[in-house]
């Protein structure tokens, strides 16, 4: 672990010769909930002017990728909506990859997830949303009832999950047979600013305690998430993929399990003294820190202003 502005230019030419892809996180990364990042635009930039694919991969699916896309944009960031990877879409290509296509879908999860996979074909099985009569009777009678089209339960981040979601989600998963699929496995949500906000880790935990059942996680950090990125993008070395993150539980986690180099940045959830204190596996190390991805453009700008000055000599 060393902080990258501590490198000297011939040490930093070897580190930006060392990837040929940038896989980034976006929340804590690009940009906080609640506040842009400063610097953060010029560092894409900066990364696709020395030649690097830029992909940006967010366990957030609270919009759709076009909106992402077009948001990311007004924030002025140089991406294609193309390079985008979220749980959304690596559900949709799981469902196809393993020809389940003709089973309905229990999904707690927001409408933009909902929507894109009504767009690729599937159908979705709702449930009033709502408070409810408080009686039990009505409870068994709204969350018991099982329905054998129901193939596939989702469990994802979901702002109105509630207790009757979640209960269906329980019955529907009783049937040994049903797949389960569960995007983000977060437990904390930096919004920036020490706002923190409980994560879909923990209502997921509920559902695989009460079934006995373990969801095929396509959110950072399962290795799950990188055979779509890996089949998507084509990426025939991993070792040569870089990593951005602000989270070292899931980012740092994800690369380390894909076999990525690591950089992490301190402009989202994890803290200075998260380095050190250690408290993760050893190999979510990152390989180097840096307090915000302005460092990283300032960085570039100083290995080719170096470049043009000893071209000049
Ligand atoms: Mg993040």
């Amino acid at each position: 672990m060393r902080d990258l502005t501590t490198l000297n230019v011939q040490e930093l030419e070897a580190f930006f010769n060392s990837f040929d892809t940038v896989l980034s996180d976006i929340d804590g990364v690009l940009w906080n909930v609640l506040h842009s990042i400063p610097g953060a635009t010029d560092a894409i930039s900066s990364l696709k002017k020395i030649n690097k694919r830029v992909i940006l991969v967010t366990n957030n699916t609270i919009r759709t990728t076009s909106t992402l896309y077009k948001e990311l944009k007004d924030a002025g960031f140089d991406i294609e909506e193309n390079s985008l990877v979220t749980p959304a879409l690596a559900m949709v290509s799981y469902l196809r990859k393993h020809n389940i296509t003709d089973k309905k879908i229990y999904v707690i999860g927001m409408t933009p997830l909902k929507d894109l996979l009504r767009q690729a074909g599937f159908e979705i099985v709702d449930i009033p949303a709502g408070r409810i009569e408080e009686s039990i009777q009505t409870l068994v009678a709204l969350t018991t009832v099982d329905d054998e089209d129901v193939g596939v339960v989702i469990a994802d981040a979901d702002v109105n999950r509630n207790y009757v979601k979640l209960q269906k989600a329980v019955t529907f998963l009783q049937r040994k047979d049903v797949v389960f699929l569960s995007g983000a496995t977060d437990e904390k949500l930096s919004l920036g600013k020490g706002y923190i906000l409980l994560g879909p880790g923990y209502f997921l935990k509920i559902l695989e305690d009460m079934t006995g059942r373990k969801a095929v996680a396509l959110a950072k950090p399962s290795a799950n998430l990188n055979d779509y990125v890996v089949d998507e993008f084509k990426i025939k070395d991993l070792s040569r993929v870089l990593f951005v993150g602000d989270s070292i539980a899931e980012d740092m986690g994800f690369a380390a399990s894909c076999g990525y180099k690591k950089l992490l940045v301190l402009s989202g959830l994890a803290k200075k003294s998260a380095l050190e204190k250690w408290e993760f596996p050893e190999e979510y190390k990152p390989d180097f820190y840096v307090d915000s991805l302005k460092s990283v453009h300032d960085l570039i700008v100083r290995v080719l202003e170096t470049k043009v000055t000893t071209t000049k000599k």
